[in-house]
């Protein structure tokens, strides 16, 4: 009895410790100003959290400014971004964290702050069924350890209070190279890359589909037609960010 005792209270002062290295180690501070956090804040603070550059799309009337980027391409039932994106600016700083500097977290804050706005603001999570990430190339989820887009997933299925999958849609093993094709030679490119391995996990449902940021809208075209190809009711698009 008395050894278990001694493992345990060993085991306690270990745990205690650590936690207190971790502190020195990484301090608890915003990761855009570096000022100290204070209880109520996670990972960014909210001096810098109201200067986020927000588009608030999701209040203007449909259509929303995004859509044209999927005009005449593929039908996607609205396409609203969190944030606007540009260069050196404060979401890319955010981005950059969430894909190369393990900021897993961060993808995860960010989709519960948009997730409430649009549960709150909109009608949204009315309007879906399943939350579905842009799957990432294996070998790169492999490099990288996690899929940022699933992250931002996770945290708009916590507020908006809808399912999220990650097992829905599934990215082949071609390699997409587009740097100096054409769009007809870059839309067969990504074509077949994207596919969904049970339909029955999609058919019928109301998808709304999530990537990190919006740019050509090129791979987010070919993950709503398979999606479509395989009888969903429909497909919407949100992202953390969106180029203007
Ligand atoms: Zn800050």
């Amino acid at each position: 009895m008395r050894a278990v005792k001694f493992i345990k209270v060993v085991r306690k002062l270990l745990k205690t410790s650590t936690d207190t290295l971790a502190d020195l180690i990484y301090p608890n501070v915003c990761s855009l100003c570096q000022d100290a956090l204070q209880n109520n804040e996670a990972i960014i603070c909210t001096g810098c959290r109201l200067k986020l550059p927000e588009t608030n799309q999701h209040r203007e009337l449909s259509p929303s400014r995004m859509d044209y980027k999927f005009a005449g391409k593929v039908p996607v039932a609205f396409t609203y971004s969190y944030l606007y994106f540009t260069k050196k600016g404060r979401t890319q700083r955010l981005i950059h964290q969430l894909k190369y500097r393990d900021g897993k977290e961060v993808g995860r804050l960010l989709g519960r702050w948009y997730g409430y706005q649009l549960s709150t603001e909109s009608n949204l999570a009315e309007r879906i069924d399943l939350i579905i990430g842009v799957p990432l190339h294996p070998a790169k989820l492999r490099q990288r350890g996690y899929n940022q887009s699933d992250w931002f997933a996770m945290g708009l299925a916590d507020t908006l209070d809808r399912p999220w999958s990650d097992k829905a849609l599934i990215r082949n093993h071609y390699t997409i190279s587009q740097t100096g094709k054409n769009r007809i030679d870059r839309w067969t490119n990504v074509s077949n890359v994207f596919s969904v391995p049970q339909t029955g996990l999609v058919a019928n449902k109301r998808i709304l589909l999530v990537d990190d940021v919006l740019t050509t809208g090129a791979t987010l075209e070919s993950c709503a037609t398979a999606l479509l190809e395989a009888g969903c009711a429909s497909v919407g698009i949100v992202t953390i960010a969106a180029t203007r």
